[in-house]
Order: C-alpha cells, then structure tokens, then sequence
C-alpha cells in the first residue's frame, strides 16, 4: 500500500463555503460582548478552518485590562464563596441542563471554531455535561470539613477544611475549546472561587457560549471573566495576579509557566502533551483493536491530548491489524459540513497543516513507509490532513518521539510483552496508554506497568475520558496535578486544620517534671495504638 491509496477513500467535500459562516456569524457578536474589554483593546479577526472565512473579531485587551478583570474578581470572590455549596451545584445541574437542551448551537460554534466532525464536536458536549453533572452532585460531600482523631482522645477535637484559594487563573487550547473550558473552570467554582479565563483566540466563542449559559444558570458576572489576548501580551498579569493556575496547553508552555509560577509560590496544574502508546497483545481481537485504533488516532484530526500516536502490535497478528486497521482509515470520510455526514474534520491552524506535514515528510525523508493517507487535501479543505498511517519509523524520525498532534500514527510491531512496555515508557511524555487483550486480568496488569496518568483498556481514550468521576492527567513531562474526579476540585482548595483543646494541655504544667510526663505520655502513646479506629 502508498499514501496514494488513500484518495480511493472519496471523502465527500464539505458543505464549505458562506453557509458554515452564516450560523456563527449571527451568533459572535452577542457572544463577544461577553469578553472582559478595555479602553486600549485592539482587535483581532479570527476565520473557520473549515472555509477560511471569518468567524468572529475579538478584542485583544491589555495587560493593564487584564489585572483590572482579576480586580473584579477578587472583588466578587468573597460573595461567591458565601454562597452554599448547595446553591453552586445547582448553578451547575441548570448548566448541565442549559448544555444539552442547547447543543446544536454549540456543536455549531465548537465545529466552525475547531474543524473538528460534529461527532468529535458532540464528545465536548457530552463531557461538558458529565462534568457539571459531577461537580453538581459531588462537590458538597468532597468538600465537606471531615473530624480526625485528635492527639489526644475526646480532648483533642480536629476537624480538616477546605477553603477556596481565590482568583483561579485558567489557560485553554484550542483543540477541545468546550471540554477543557467546562473540566477546568466548573470545578474552580464549585469550590468557591472565582476565576480569569483565557482561552486560546481560535476558540474562543466556545468558552464565551458556556460562560453565557453559566450566566443563565444563575452565576454572578464578575465571577467568570474571559480575557483575550496573546500569551505573550496578557501571561505576565495571569501568572502575577492568580491565586492558582490551572494550564492547558504545551510542554514547553507550561515549562516557562510554571518557572514565573514558582517564584510567587502559588499552586498550579499543568496539562500537558503526550506521544500516547497503544499496545495489540497477541490475544487481542484484531478487528475491534484496528476499530478502536481509528477513533484513538483520528478523532478530532489526532488534535487530541490524549490520541495515540503509537502503536505496538504483537508480531502474529501485526500483518491482519495493519490490514484491518488501513483499511479502515482509507475509508474515513473528511468534510467540513455542520452535520454527522463526515468521520474527520480538518486541522485547525495553518500551522498545525505546516507541522503534521512536517512530521509526515521527514519520516518518509528518514525511509518510513505510508501505510495510509500521508497528504494534505485542499480539495476537501484549505487545513485537511488525511488519516495516516506510518511504519518503519526510525528514531532518527521527529515522529518516533516528538507529540505530531495530528492524524499520524506510527506502527511497530513486538514478540515479547516486556519490550512492548519498555518501548511504550521509552518517552518523556506519560499522559494517556491504551492495552488490547481478551484477557482483561492481564491487560490491566500490564496497564499497571505504564507510566501514564490515565490506561484505557480495549479502548483508545474515550473510557477514562469520559469517566470523569476519576482523575486525569500527566506523569513526567505531561503535567502536574490532575482534572476532573475529587482531585480536580480539591487542588482548587487550601487545606486547614483546626484542633481545638479541652482540659489538659499537651505540654506540662511547671509543676510536673519532665521525666514523669513523658513517662505518662509514653505510656499513653502504646494506649493510643490499641484504640480502634484511630
Ligand atoms: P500552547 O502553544 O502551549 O498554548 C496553549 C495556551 O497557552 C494558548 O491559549 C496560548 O495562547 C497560551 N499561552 C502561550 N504562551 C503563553 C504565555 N506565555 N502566557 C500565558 N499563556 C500563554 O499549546 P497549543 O499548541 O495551543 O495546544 C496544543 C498542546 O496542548 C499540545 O501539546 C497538547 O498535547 C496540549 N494539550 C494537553 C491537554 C491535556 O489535558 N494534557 C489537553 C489539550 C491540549 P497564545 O498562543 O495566544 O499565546
């Protein structure tokens, strides 16, 4: 098989043109009015992937505007956070509602802003609904003041609380504009805080669409703001002014990020990128395993923290998988129409094309073989990258072991499982694996022996994704800390203990020697351990 191969697919031309405009074009306007402005705002115009025609033009504040939105928010943060928990889960189960009797319009902003299919674009929808619904339910026994024992029984009454840390400072990507919006900002609230958003510029009507709908949900204004504006103009006063920052984005981003961070002292969580293994044991069902091979490497284009990037079959069954797994690539349909007719959107930045085929020519350069896709296809779009499937990648390639971030998988093939493992650890990254077997005992023990944050087991990504009762997140250089499950809304909390002391004190009174009072606390000290449920 070539790269040629792959134009038998016939994906269908997109519905491209003035009608993906029309729907958000009427919408932008209100939306933008949402963003925090300023007197010095310049303005930027920001265009579909899908059409290359404009989408919205948004106000790029400054940094002056920017320190004065978290002015606002710190102002409302005390009111916020007296308001019951109870109250705030409500806000949130009407969001949850607000999110779904509403998705069509969403899906409509998520995909023109994106380019991503509207079923990848639905996969924001769905998680932002789950996560309001968690944190709707939850956040009130997570945060709930919990009694310990104390140093001394009865007379030592301890009790650990949580309080919010503030103005939470949160920066989103653009490749899951909704999601990330919803996992990073709702918990943030939930637990008391107020939070100064900046979403990445491509996106950003997405996020203003939750933050109007939060808004009809019943959360104050000031309690949210979004503030446009490139990193390099308006990071400075996010960094200084958060009291926490919650980032999403790059490695080397969030590197620099955490570095300015580091010196005020204040928390953060980093999420980061990830070169995500995917191993076939040899008892896998080989069809399932290409099938779920697609949707791990080519929803959302492979825009995908979390997508795999590479894949490690058994020998004995690596010819049928490839097969299997080719096949169903060339078959993907691309389009850029606001309904479920294609299966991969397009990429979503000329510089995103630029670097997927950066990797894609360098790896053929370094004699890999295209196994599937491998080229640009402006005929379905100006940003569209076929599915692409590679093979004998050397590591010389950028692709072995650089994030693609795109439709772009490489495959090699393994005899024994320890080497599998080994090779799917052999990366800086730690962000998301995925095991395939029949026998599930032995894939999730193998799924304990990978050094990733989250292990899908006969699944891509979509399983741990989608359960956001459980935390996610990187080990190594994909992060710090962790989103969604109680982690999620914890890190957004400072930890207190109070101990209050009755009767006797726990040092001596003068009149007591030393030497007796230890005598007694010793002994005391073997009690203590006797006693059942200290
Ligand atoms: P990026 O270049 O690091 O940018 C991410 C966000 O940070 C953007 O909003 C960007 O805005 C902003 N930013 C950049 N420099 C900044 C600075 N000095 N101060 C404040 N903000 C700054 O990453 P990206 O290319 O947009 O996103 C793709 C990457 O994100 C991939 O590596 C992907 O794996 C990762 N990602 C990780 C997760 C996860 O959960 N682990 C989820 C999604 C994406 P400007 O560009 O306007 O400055």
């Amino acid at each position: 098989m070539t790269g040629a191969d792959t134009k038998a697919a016939k994906p269908r031309p997109g519905t491209i043109g003035g009608v993906v405009g029309a729907p958000v074009a009427a919408r932008a306007d209100a939306l933008v009015e949402r963003a925090v402005t300023g007197p010095d705002a310049e303005s930027v115009t920001m265009t579909a992937p899908f059409t290359g025609l404009r989408t919205a033009v948004l106000p790029q504040i400054s940094d002056e505007s920017t320190r004065a939105a978290f002015a606002r928010a710190r102002r409302a943060q005390p009111s916020w956070a007296a308001t019951s928990v109870a109250h705030r889960q409500r806000v949130l189960r009407r969001l949850h509602e607000l999110v779904l009797s509403r998705q069509k319009e969403g899906l409509d902003l998520i995909q023109v802003e994106a380019g991503k299919a509207r079923l990848d674009a639905f996969d924001e929808i769905s998680a932002t609904a789950l996560v309001a619904d968690y944190y709707g339910r939850h956040s009130a026994r997570l945060l709930a003041p919990r009694r310990a024992p104390g140093a001394l029984p009865v007379l030592t009454r301890a009790t650990h609380t949580r309080q919010p840390r503030g103005v939470v400072g949160v920066i989103s990507p653009w490749n899951y504009p909704l999601a990330l919006t919803a996992m990073d900002v709702l918990p943030a609230l939930a637990a008391g805080n107020t939070v100064v958003q900046k979403p990445d510029n491509q996106t950003a009507l997405s996020a203003l669409w939750l933050h109007e709908l939060a808004g009809e949900a019943g959360l104050p204004r000031d309690a949210w703001q979004i503030v446009l504006g490139r990193g390099s103009v308006i990071g400075d006063a996010i960094v200084d002014e958060s009291d926490y920052l919650c980032f999403t984005g790059s490695t080397p981003t969030g590197k620099r990020l955490a570095t300015a961070v580091a010196g005020r002292l204040t928390g953060y969580s980093l999420e980061l990128g990830g070169k995500n293994p995917m191993i076939v044991l040899q008892d896998a069902d080989v069809v399932k395993a290409a099938a779920g091979a697609v949707s791990a490497c080519f929803a959302s284009a492979g825009q995908l923290c979390v997508s795999v990037e590479r894949i490690y079959v058994h020998e004995s069954v690596r010819r049928r998988f490839l097969a299997e797994f080719a096949r169903r690539a060339n078959a993907l349909v691309m389009g850029g129409s606001l309904d479920y007719h294609a299966d991969m959107g397009s990429l979503t930045t000329p510089e995103q094309l630029r670097a997927v085929s950066a990797h894609v020519d360098d790896a053929r350069a370094h004699g890999a073989t295209v196994v599937a896709g491998g080229n640009p296809r402006p005929d379905v779009g100006p940003l569209f990258y076929e599915p692409t499937i590679l093979t004998d990648v050397p590591p010389t390639a950028a692709a072995f072991a650089d994030e693609t971030f795109g439709p772009v998988v490489s495959v090699y093939g393994f005899t024994d499982v320890e080497d599998a493992i080994a090779r799917a650890n052999e990366t800086a990254y730690g962000l998301n694996a995925s095991v395939w077997s029949r026998d599930t005992r032995r894939a999730r023990h193998v799924a304990t022996r990978l050094k990733a944050g989250t292990v899908n087991v006969n699944e891509g990504y979509a399983a741990t994704f989608g359960t956001v009762a459980v935390p996610m997140g990187g080990m190594k250089e994909s992060g710090v800390g962790r989103r969604n499950g109680p982690e999620g809304l914890l890190k957004y909390t400072e930890s207190q203990s109070i101990a209050v002391q009755k009767g006797i004190r726990l040092r001596p009174p003068r009149a007591i020697p030393g030497a007796v009072w230890t005598a007694a606390l010793t002994a005391g000290l073997r009690l203590l351990r006797r006693l059942p449920g200290r």
